[in-house]
């Protein structure tokens, strides 16, 4: 049913940095042509080794490699390293969950690079700044500091994000005077409401886009409170 022997689906990796969209899965298979193709990287420990998995949901030609993954990378919370075979058909099972996910990494990766390595000698015609290209090349050049230029508009990837993202309070927080303060700010419920949170934990304190849920999530890390972001958060 899967097939390792067509060495064409490893081109499906070269997305990864040759891209026209910032949403470039699924990708179109190098194989059948389908816009089917997905890729997951899996880090197995702090020296980056891991695991690449590229796949086809339609014409299921995959390939397997150990791997070095890159440092912008983030596992998914879905999988642990156990969850993980040669064979990528629980990965083809969250391949949209997937596809979202490495999409948002891809846009951050690229937004780093382009602040930190692209920067051309071209002056801004309006403030004089020098141009970036924030997109690989494909979509020209614009002001990283009045946003003018051949690019429309130009946005932090968190910014684009469109995703409602959910935190759930954990189990085993404590309920110190901090903690309490914490969940107050985050839930907005008063001081006895976000006591009865952390004691009937888990509970969902709170929804929003990806700007708010960085600064909420900001107030729970600094008093190391416990919660699970959903789904999974790629921002810093
Ligand atoms: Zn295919
Ligand atoms: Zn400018």
């Amino acid at each position: 049913m899967w097939h390792d022997d067509n060495d064409d689906i490893m081109k499906l990796y070269n997305i990864i940095n040759v891209h026209e969209f910032d949403t470039p899965l699924p990708a179109a298979c190098p194989v059948c042509g389908i816009k089917s193709g997905h890729i997951y990287m899996h880090r197995y420990d702090e020296e980056d080794h891991g695991g690449l998995w590229v796949w086809c949901s339609n014409c299921h030609n995959f390939s397997h490699s150990s791997f070095k993954v890159p440092d912008w990378w983030r596992n998914l919370s879905l999988f642990t390293i156990f969850d993980l075979h040669a064979v990528p058909d629980n990965l083809d099972e969250q391949a949209k969950y997937i596809d979202d996910f490495v999409n948002k990494l891809i846009a951050i990766k690229d937004d780093k690079k382009a602040k930190a390595t692209t920067t051309t000698d071209i002056p801004c015609e309006k403030c004089g700044t020098n141009m970036i290209n924030p997109y690989s090349g494909s979509m020209g050049l614009t002001c990283p500091n009045c946003g003018w230029g051949w690019v429309t508009s130009y946005y932090d990837p968190i910014v684009r994000d469109t995703t409602e993202y959910q935190i759930t309070l954990l189990e085993g927080n404590n309920t110190s005077t901090e903690t309490i303060r914490a969940i107050n700010q985050v839930s907005r419920r008063n001081l006895i409401k976000s006591k009865q949170l952390i004691e009937s934990a888990p509970q969902v304190i709170f929804k929003g886009d990806a700007p708010e849920v960085h600064d909420m999530k900001e107030i729970l890390d600094k008093e190391a409170v416990l919660y699970r972001i959903e789904p999974d958060y790629p921002y810093d």
